[in-house]
């Protein structure tokens, strides 16, 4: 048998799909070794919106790992749990880049891991949550607020394609006020705030060290013409034989297609982000300047950029 296995998959229930950031595959899996006695370990933001990897054994506290958070997740002391838990005996499905899988698998060594399933997620890369603590601090400053929610990728409001962060504030008169952006995101993709290691990912490829990776499924009009509603497909790599079985039983929650892995090639599956020439010029900005002066530079489209973006999206019509 050829791996990976490729399958384009939509959760049936509506409400998943959309509390999820592509199709929802995540819970489906999770909800499998949840309702095995097993847990579950992924990453949500703290109340310091810190992205940090936790343990589940509910629904409830699951439902929190749900959603892209585009900074780097601190594994704190899981990677313990994670092999006490497999001690007693309990399944495991640990989340989270192929960078932390391989850090897992690597601290388990020679560990029974019959029970441990692992899921990694293609990944663009991590920024520095130093920017990203800085980055909030100064939205806080400009809306005079308080922020008490953050949703890195608003795809309720403005579909899965779209890339917007909404931010909510309490304000000074006690209001709830919702601030629509996309300066973060173009801070993350332009890649100036990226680990170093990101440049030197030796995960961007078609095979990964978890048994199975997910990811959105850009190219979804190519491989299944008609599956794209815009409100999220996964796209499901399913790496080896033990991930089968698992996903034969998960079946009936899901809508799904087999595909080709030549139809569903995205840049996270080719090579690593390449170091950008401008880098150390954001870095020593970021050292030295205000954070409306990195907003402005780094996180907002130059007029020619905006021009040339209209341009495109006209011939495309
Ligand atoms: C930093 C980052 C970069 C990404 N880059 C790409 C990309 O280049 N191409 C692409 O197709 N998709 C990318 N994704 C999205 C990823 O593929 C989706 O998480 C995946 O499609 C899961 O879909 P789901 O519907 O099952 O979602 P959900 O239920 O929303 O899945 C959430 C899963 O993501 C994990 N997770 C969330 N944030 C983090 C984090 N900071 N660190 C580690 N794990 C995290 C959770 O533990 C959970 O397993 C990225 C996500 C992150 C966090």
């Amino acid at each position: 048998m050829k791996f990976p296995i490729v399958y384009a998959v939509k959760h049936k229930d509506m409400n998943i799909r959309m509390n999820s950031r592509s199709g929802g595959i995540f819970t489906a899996l999770s909800d499998k070794i949840l309702s095995e006695n097993g847990v579950v370990y992924g990453c949500i933001l703290n109340e310091d919106f810190e992205a940090v990897h936790v343990r589940a054994e509910t629904a409830e506290e699951r439902d929190k790992m749900r959603g892209s958070k585009y900074i780097q997740s601190s594994m704190g002391d899981t990677f313990h749990h994670v092999a006490e838990d497999l001690k007693n005996g309990r399944k495991v499905l640990f989340s989270g880049t192929s960078c932390q899988i391989a850090g897992l698998k690597a601290f388990l060594g020679k560990a029974d891991t019959e029970q441990l399933l692992c899921v990694d997620i293609v990944c663009h890369g991590v920024p520095s949550t130093l920017v990203w603590k800085k980055y909030l601090a100064w939205q806080e400053q400009e809306h005079h607020g308080k922020i008490v929610s953050v949703d890195f990728r608003n795809k309720k409001d403005f579909g899965w394609a779209a890339h917007v962060e909404t931010l909510t504030f309490k304000t000074e008169d006690g209001s709830e006020k919702k601030v629509n952006a996309d300066i973060f995101k173009r801070i993350f993709l332009e890649r100036n705030s990226m680990r170093p290691a990101c440049y030197q990912c030796p995960y961007k490829d078609i095979m990964h060290p978890a048994d199975i990776t997910i990811a959105d499924y850009w190219g979804i009009d190519n491989a299944v013409p008609d599956f794209n509603d815009d409100k999220g497909v996964s796209l499901v790599l399913l790496n080896h034989e033990k991930s089968i079985q698992i996903f034969e039983e998960l079946k009936e929650n899901l809508e799904y297609r087999n595909t080709r892995i030549e139809d569903s090639m995205q840049p996270a599956l080719k090579q690593p982000f390449s170091r950008p020439a401008s880098r150390q010029k954001f870095w020593n900005d970021f050292r030295t300047k205000p954070f409306s002066y990195i907003a402005k530079t780094y996180g907002t489209l130059s007029f020619t950029q905006k021009i040339k973006r209209k341009l495109k999206k006209y011939l495309k019509k």
